[in-house]
C-alpha cells in the first residue's frame, strides 16, 4: 500500500504517515458495509437511535483527542475547533435521536374509495443501502457528522472518505462511531480524489459531497454515469450587504468573523462586502478596528494546505496589481507554517477574481455601493449562491431585500451560523450545488420514499382492467363529467357501473 503524508500547517513539519486505499480495498469497504447494511436496517429506528445515544456519549467523552488531533492537522485556534466542531454536534445528535422516528415513519396515503374500492396505500421510507460520504477538510469533524448521523438513522451504511488533508480527524472521528457500531456498517477508505472516484465508481447508492465546484462537476458526472443519487454540498462566494441604517458596530464585529472565521476557509466565509456609499466611510473604520486586533495564531490560524496559501495570495496580489487599497494586512505571515495575514481591501474591482472566484482565506474585500439596488446587482452576479447576509435595523427590510437574493440561506444582522442548526435546512444555488444538509429535508436522497399498495378486493375484475369496451368509455366520460362539476353525469355513471362488473 501507498502512504501519503500529514502535515502540520502551522509549521509545515510531517506528524504522520497515512495508508492510502486502492480501487480493490474501496470494493472491499463497500462490500462489507453492505452485509453489515441488511442486519442494521431490519432495526427499528429506536433501535439505531439507542446505539446512536451511545456514539453520542462517546464522542462528547473522547472530544479532547479528536480536537487534538484536528487543531494539529487543520492548525486551527483550539477554541474554535470546540465551538464549531464540539459543541453543536452534541446537539446534531440529539435532534435526529429524537426525530428520525417521526420522519421516517410510513405515511396512510388516502385513497378515494370509489375509484379505488377496497385498497390501502402507504409511503414507507427505505434506506438507500450504502452511502459514499466523500469530504473536505475545512469542517473536518462537524461535515461528516452532519452526514453520518442522519444516515446511519434512516439504517444506511456508509463509506467515508475523509479529506487527504484531514485524514486522521476523519479516522478518529470514525473510530468513535464503530466502537458501538456492528462491524463493516462505517468503513473508512484513505486517500485523494482517486479513491473519491473509486468510492462512486463502486457501486455506492447514493453519494454525499462537500467539497469544491470543480470537484462536485466530476462528482456529478460520476454519479449521474452510475445513475445514483447525488447531493452536493459546494462552493460560495458569500456577500453581506450593510444598509444605511445598519448597526454599524455590530455589521463590523460579525462580518470581520464570518470573513475570518476558520482562516477564511469556510463554504458561507464572507467574501465581499457590498456597504451603501453614505456609511462607507466609518463601517470600514470599524472593520479595520477589528481586523486590525486579531492575532494571527491565537484568532486566525493558518491555511490548511500549501495550495491553498497560494491561491490566497495569488488573488490578493492581483487585486493590488489592479489598483485595490491594503488597509489591513495583505501579505503572508512569518514562519514555515501556511500562514496569511487577516486582510482588508477597498477599492477592488468587480471583475477581479477577490471578488468572482472562491477565495478560502482571512480576506475582506469592501466595494462601496450606490444603494441597495446596486448591492442586490452585484451579489446576484456570483456564479455561487450558498449564503448571503443583510445588515439593517429594520428586520423586515433586510427581509425584503434578501428575498431578490439568488442563494439558499438568508441571515438578517447575522452570517451563516445556521449551519451548526440540525433542524434548519442548509444548501445553495447554482454552483453552490444541490441537495440539502441538516433538517428532516436532509433525508430526501438517503431514503427511498417506496409506495405501497394492499389490495383487499376479490372482485374478478377493476374498472381499468380488460375488457375494453364501450361500457368503460361512457364510465370515464361520466367520470370526466363530474370532474367538471356536471352532476347530471351521475346518473349514467350509476347506471353503467353495475353493466361492467355484472
Ligand atoms: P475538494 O473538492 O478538493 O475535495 C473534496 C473531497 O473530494 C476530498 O475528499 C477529495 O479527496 C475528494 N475528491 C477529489 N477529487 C475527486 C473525484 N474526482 N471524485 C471523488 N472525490 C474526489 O474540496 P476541499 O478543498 O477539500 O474543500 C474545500 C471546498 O469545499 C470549498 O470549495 C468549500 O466551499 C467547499 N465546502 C462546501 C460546504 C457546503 O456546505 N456547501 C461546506 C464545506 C466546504
Amino acid at each position: 500500500m501507498s502512504t501519503f503524508p500529514s502535515t502540520s500547517p502551522r509549521d509545515g513539519t510531517i506528524k504522520a504517515q497515512i495508508e492510502s486505499d486502492d480501487s480493490a480495498s474501496v470494493r472491499a469497504a463497500v462490500r462489507r458495509s453492505r452485509t453489515a447494511q441488511v442486519q442494521w436496517a431490519k432495526k427499528t429506528v429506536a433501535e439505531r437511535g439507542r446505539v446512536l445515544e451511545r456514539i453520542r456519549k462517546r464522542f462528547l467523552r473522547e472530544a479532547e483527542g479528536l480536537v487534538e488531533v484536528l487543531t494539529e492537522e487543520n492548525g486551527r485556534p483550539e477554541g474554535e475547533s470546540w465551538l464549531s466542531e464540539v459543541v453543536p454536534n452534541g446537539d446534531l445528535f440529539t435532534y435526529w435521536i429524537k426525530n428520525a422516528g417521526q420522519y421516517l415513519k410510513r405515511e396512510r396515503v388516502p385513497l378515494n374509495p370509489i375509484n379505488f374500492p377496497k385498497k390501502t396505500a402507504f409511503i414507507e421510507y427505505v434506506p438507500r443501502g450504502v452511502i459514499g460520504l466523500i469530504s473536505p477538510w475545512n469542517l473536518p469533524v462537524a461535515i461528516p457528522v452532519r452526514a453520518l448521523v442522519p444516515a446511519l438513522m434512516a439504517g444506511n451504511g456508509v463509506v467515508f472518505k475523509p479529506s487527504e488533508f484531514a485524514a486522521r480527524t476523519g479516522q478518529k472521528l470514525a473510530e468513535i462511531f464503530q466502537a458501538e457500531l456492528p462491524d463493516g456498517l462505517l468503513e473508512v477508505v484513505q486517500g485523494d480524489g482517486v479513491v473519491g472516484a473509486a468510492v462512486i465508481e463502486h457501486h455506492v447508492d447514493m453519494v454525499l459531497f462537500t467539497g469544491s465546484e470543480q470537484t462536485g462537476r466530476k462528482v456529478a458526472v460520476a454519479a449521474g454515469l452510475k445513475l445514483i443519487p447525488v447531493s452536493l454540498e459546494l462552493g460560495g462566494k458569500d456577500a453581506a450587504i450593510v444598509c444605511a441604517d445598519a448597526n454599524l458596530e455590530r455589521a463590523a464585529q460579525g462580518i470581520v468573523w464570518a470573513a475570518m472565521f476558520n482562516a477564511g476557509q469556510n463554504c458561507a466565509g464572507i467574501e465581499r462586502v457590498y456597504v451603501e456609499k453614505s456609511v462607507a466611510a466609518r463601517f470600514i473604520q470599524n472593520v479595520c478596528e477589528v481586523a486590525g486586533r486579531l492575532r494571527l495564531g491565537e484568532d486566525v490560524g493558518p491555511l490548511c494546505t500549501p495550495a491553498q496559501l497560494a491561491i490566497v495570495e495569488k488573488h490578493v496580489e492581483a487585486a493590488k496589481a489592479a489598483g485595490a487599497k491594503v488597509e489591513v494586512g495583505g501579505e503572508r505571515g512569518e514562519g514555515d507554517g501556511y500562514w496569511f495575514k487577516p486582510t482588508v481591501l477597498t477599492q477592488v474591482g468587480d471583475d477581479l477574481e477577490i471578488m468572482v472566484d472562491e477565495t478560502f482565506g482571512p480576506v475582506l474585500p469592501i466595494r462601496i455601493v450606490e444603494d441597495v439596488d446596486e448591492a442586490v446587482k452585484l451579489t446576484n452576479r456570483s456564479r455561487y449562491g450558498l449564503t448571503a447576509s443583510v445588515w439593517t435595523k429594520n428586520v423586515w427590510k433586510g427581509w425584503e431585500i434578501g428575498k431578490r437574493l439568488d442563494v439558499g440561506v438568508l441571515t438578517v444582522n447575522n452570517h451563516a451560523f445556521t449551519g451548526g442548526i440540525p433542524s434548519l435546512p442548509w444548501g445553495g444555488v447554482k454552483a453552490s450545488g444541490f441537495g440539502t444538509t441538516n433538517s428532516h429535508l436532509a433525508l430526501e436522497h438517503m431514503v427511498q420514499a417506496r409506495t405501497v399498495l394492499l389490495d383487499r378486493s376479490n372482485a374478478t375484475q377493476e374498472l381499468w382492467w380488460y375488457p375494453y369496451n364501450e361500457t368503460l368509455v361512457a364510465i370515464a366520460s361520466a367520470l370526466r363529467d363530474l370532474g367538471l362539476g356536471k352532476l347530471s353525469a351521475l346518473g349514467r355513471l350509476l347506471s353503467n357501473l353495475p353493466k361492467r362488473f355484472k
